[in-house]
């Protein structure tokens, strides 16, 4: 079994950003990772600070091409199937039968979307149809917009993209769950709801250019944003370590991801479901540090 100060598993931001301050800190670490990420479907990322419009692929390549200069860290390919707590630390299984031996762990895995079955959502998710509009509203500002979902969620959805398009129509694939305060709101600023069945996005290239319901109505739309992508933890290797969840379901997470289980982290969509590349980045950072001040400190003790 392979030894080390900290394995990483999940190599997206928040785990590459963590990797690079271990690295720059001494720290030997394995970064484990399968490759799967949650932006994969989009074309370009946005706001990323001097990497704006890249693509998604391009930005962990980079990440990756800079942690290869710091040679404590280990770039290591496969699935992290289970980890368990043990005396000083932890031992992560992957899932080829390799394992590693660490003294502090951190969880980036992130979450994975489970789109709803709407005919077409696939072909257009990440090129015209999105999750979120700090990321790609921007580019589809003042179109014909479709917001797609139900219930509470929706409305609150549609009142943040008012921001990007008053051109918005909202469709519920089936019963909205919308209350009448709601209701009305949207129509006083002109936003049509369709609450039939959607039978399909109409697209070429990846490009919405109209929703089709099951009656045969077809609504011309340019670009759409979905309110719930079905999203859930990508990964459960918390719930083995026992890590408790708080009133929303989420990870019961300290400051900078740190857990009640000693020695163990968890950082990125893993703890927030949808944290952004820059606050995923961010996070990797932070509890980078406090993992290297954790470390030095129990060498200090070690080192009487
Ligand atoms: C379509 C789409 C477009 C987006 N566009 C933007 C944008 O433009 N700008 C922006 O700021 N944010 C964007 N986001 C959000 C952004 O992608 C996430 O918030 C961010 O990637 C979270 O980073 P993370 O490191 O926590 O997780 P992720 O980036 O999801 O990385 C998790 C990694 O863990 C790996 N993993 C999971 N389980 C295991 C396991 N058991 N063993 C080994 N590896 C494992 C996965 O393969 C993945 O590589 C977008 C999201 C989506 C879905």
């Amino acid at each position: 079994m392979e030894e080390c100060d900290v394995a990483i598993i999940g190599g997206g931001p928040a785990g590459l950003s963590a990797a690079l301050l271990l690295g720059r800190s001494l720290r030997t670490v394995v970064l484990i990772d399968n490759d799967r990420a949650r932006n994969s479907a989009a074309k370009a990322s946005h706001g990323y600070m001097t990497r704006d419009g890249v693509a998604p692929g391009e930005l962990r390549r980079l990440a990756r091409e800079e942690l290869r200069q710091y040679p404590t860290v280990r770039l290591q390919q496969g699935t992290a199937k289970e980890a368990c707590s043990v005396q000083g630390g932890f031992v992560i299984a992957l899932s080829d039968g390799r394992q590693f031996a660490s003294r502090k762990l951190v969880i980036a895995t992130g979450f994975a979307d489970h789109l709803p079955p709407i005919r077409g959502l696939r072909e257009t998710y990440g090129s015209s149809v999105f999750p979120c509009p700090f990321c790609d509203g921007y580019e589809r500002r003042n179109e014909s917009t479709a917001v797609f979902g139900r219930g509470h969620k929706v409305y609150r959805f549609t009142k943040k993209l008012f921001n990007w398009s008053k051109d918005l129509a909202v469709f519920s694939d089936g019963p909205s769950e919308l209350d009448q305060g709601e209701r009305e709101e949207l129509i006083q600023r002109g936003i049509r709801l369709f609450e039939e069945p959607i039978e399909e996005l109409a697209s070429r290239d990846g490009m919405l250019h109209s929703v089709i319901l099951r009656g045969g109505a077809v609504i011309p739309r340019t670009s759409g944003f979905i309110a719930d992508t079905g999203a859930s933890e990508a990964s459960d290797i918390p719930d083995g370590l026992l890590v408790a969840r708080d009133k929303t379901g989420k990870f019961d997470t300290q400051a900078h991801g740190k857990t009640s289980v000693d020695g163990l982290y968890i950082i990125g969509d893993a703890k927030n479901a949808f944290t952004g590349l820059v606050g995923a980045a961010g996070e990797g950072y932070e509890a980078g540090t406090i993992i290297v001040q954790e470390l030095a400190e129990e060498d200090w003790e070690r080192c009487r």
